[in-house]
């Protein structure tokens, strides 16, 4: 769906003719199809888009006249060390899934191969693509839906007329809900170069947002910034910005691979030994894991 007819032209113009599934759509049997089933079957949410996207990359590079340039691009987004990478995949795909890469790598060529990229249909590649959009992604969430009845409550109407809109939305949601749960959000995920580009700090200047309801995102400052600064967005939402420094840090690592040396942990530094109510909680499974400064050592922020 689309929210206008140039829109779904520049999706055509820009990917869609690959990916367009016409009147297969509902076939079992199509290649996208056999993938996207592959993907639900493994994979747990929120990254329901992921595998699309990765599509949606391929397709992009396969239609544009510039195949150079789409792929430059693409490289610019972080990429790991095949150790990583392999790493993000099992992280992605969680322990019971983890023998999926392969048959997901199969399907996948199968529906997309293309000779000038070759190198994303082997299954280093593969698992890189993977990598890159798995750690790269950002969650999309619109909700166009409650803009929409945010401004039907603004309307001024007569009596009557407030009366049947009310009660047209509130079969709306009814109806919505029997057919979605209560989740009621658009989502979606995208790559977007300059966001990726940012590194964590567990003291952000800058946050992510999408205050026009679709995919452009914005990027604003939490704060003064100066000249110079480096412009940190947090990859820890606010309830986990707040633990300790030793429960950010095992977010961190097990979930981007990296140690953070953002000027909030170097200053929590010396208070190792304060566990947080939460910590206590996690003790069982933190325990037997080195937490000493030689990690410390190895900060590479991605
Ligand atoms: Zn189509
Ligand atoms: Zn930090």
């Amino acid at each position: 769906m689309y929210c206008s007819s140039e829109c779904r032209q520049s999706a055509a113009d820009q990917y869609h003719r690959v990916l367009c599934q016409g009147p297969s759509q509902e076939d079992p049997d199509h290649p996208i199809n056999k993938l996207k089933d592959a993907w639900r079957s493994v994979h747990y949410p929120p990254e329901t888009s992921s595998i699309m996207l990765m599509a949606r990359m391929v397709a992009v590079v396969k239609q544009a006249k510039d195949k150079a340039h789409w792929q430059k691009l693409f490289s610019h987004f972080c990429s790991r060390a095949a150790n990583e990478e392999e790493e993000i995949a099992h992280k992605l795909l969680g322990e019971k899934f983890r023998g999926q890469l392969a048959v997901l790598h199969s399907l996948f060529k199968a529906a997309l191969y293309d000779d000038h990229l070759s190198r994303w249909f082997t299954p280093e590649g593969f698992r890189s693509l993977f990598a890159l959009v798995g750690t790269n992604g950002q969650g999309v969430g619109t909700s166009s839906l409650s803009q929409w009845v945010h401004a039907c409550d603004a309307l001024e109407l007569a009596v009557q007329q407030r009366e049947q809109l009310d009660s047209f939305i509130d079969q709306l949601y009814k109806d919505i809900e029997k057919e979605t749960g209560d989740f009621l959000n658009c989502e979606g995920s995208g790559l977007f170069l300059l966001q990726s580009a940012c590194n964590h700090s567990c003291l952000p200047n800058a946050e992510a947002s999408f205050p026009d309801n679709n995919f452009l995102l914005h990027l604003s400052a939490l704060g003064d910034i100066n000249p110079g600064e480096e412009i940190c967005i947090s990859y820890l939402d606010c309830c986990q910005r707040d633990r300790s420094r030793h429960s950010r840090h095992k977010i961190l690592r097990e979930n981007y691979l990296f140690v953070c040396s953002c000027p909030k942990c170097v200053s929590q530094m010396d208070e190792l030994d304060v566990t947080s109510e939460e910590d206590e909680e996690e003790e069982g499974e933190a325990e037997g894991e080195t937490e000493g400064d030689d990690m410390e050592d190895e900060m590479t922020d991605v």
